[in-house]
């Protein structure tokens, strides 16, 4: 892929958003009930703004030092309205500039990390919203926490006084087929169904990428997380990951 523009971006997202009702309409469902996530990682506040141009809102990021210079620039510069969502692997000592930069957390997988989030979120911010990530490649490596781990997680994120649980969140084997992405998205949607009558707040599921985003929303997704077919591929060449 060329590297990306301003104008390949814009293309971009039309094509993204033409993939997804598409994969909507194939399953009968409305295409406002899946929200596009752009994820910025390692991308600049350039290709943000042209995305943020098109009507884009939702941003995601994985890298915690380098998304709090992208917010605090892009919000010194008017950017107001963006809504930040933070999809990377969560250190305790990081969770301060989480809890203080972003509006949505989608990457929790432990309980230390709830509390450490909800004792750190400025009190003159909203609640944070929270999504918990679940391990549903069965994976060893793979980030997220065991099925048997969500009940405490749920408990914990739901009564915490400055966290808001809103949903889970899945990423699937990059290298599964077809049906085993049907099973994988498929266990997040009925975690989600199981405890939804305790949990009512339990109304997001965040799964589907740039090659699995077909697969997600047949099984339920409310949003998907795009971002290399929105921004091109990823140079993390110049980067420290943090
Ligand atoms: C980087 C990342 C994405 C975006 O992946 P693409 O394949 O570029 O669409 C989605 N979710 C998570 C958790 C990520 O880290």
């Amino acid at each position: 892929m060329d590297t990306p523009t301003s104008a390949s971006v814009a293309a971009n997202l039309q094509q993204v958003h033409g993939a997804i009702d598409q994969a909507c309409q194939a399953c009968a469902r409305a295409g406002s009930e899946v929200r596009l996530l752009c994820v910025s990682k390692t991308k600049g506040e350039d290709l943000i703004k042209a995305a943020y141009e098109q009507g884009e809102r939702h941003f995601g990021e994985s890298y915690v030092s380098e998304a709090v210079g992208k917010i605090e620039s892009l919000r010194a510069q008017g950017f107001n309205d963006i809504v930040w969502h933070f999809i990377g692997p969560i250190q305790s000592n990081k969770t301060k500039h989480i809890a203080a930069h972003f509006d949505v957390v989608e990457s929790v997988e432990r309980r230390k990390i709830l509390e450490r989030l909800s004792a750190q979120r400025p009190d003159d911010l909203p609640p944070l919203k929270v999504m918990l990530q679940v391990n549903i490649s069965h994976e060893e490596q793979k980030q997220g926490c065991e099925v048997e781990e969500l009940p405490e997680l749920l408990e914990a994120a739901s009564s915490l006084p400055k966290l808001e649980l809103i949903g889970l969140m899945g990423v699937a084997r990059i290298d599964a087929s077809e049906s085993e992405l049907n099973a994988q998205f498929g266990q997040l949607k009925a975690l989600q169904e199981r405890f939804l009558a305790q949990y009512p707040g339990l109304k997001e599921l965040s799964m589907g990428m740039t090659h699995d985003l077909g697969p997600a929303i047949a099984q339920g997704s409310t949003e998907v997380r795009i971002g290399t077919a929105i921004f091109g591929e990823r140079d993390y060449s110049k980067m420290h990951k943090n």
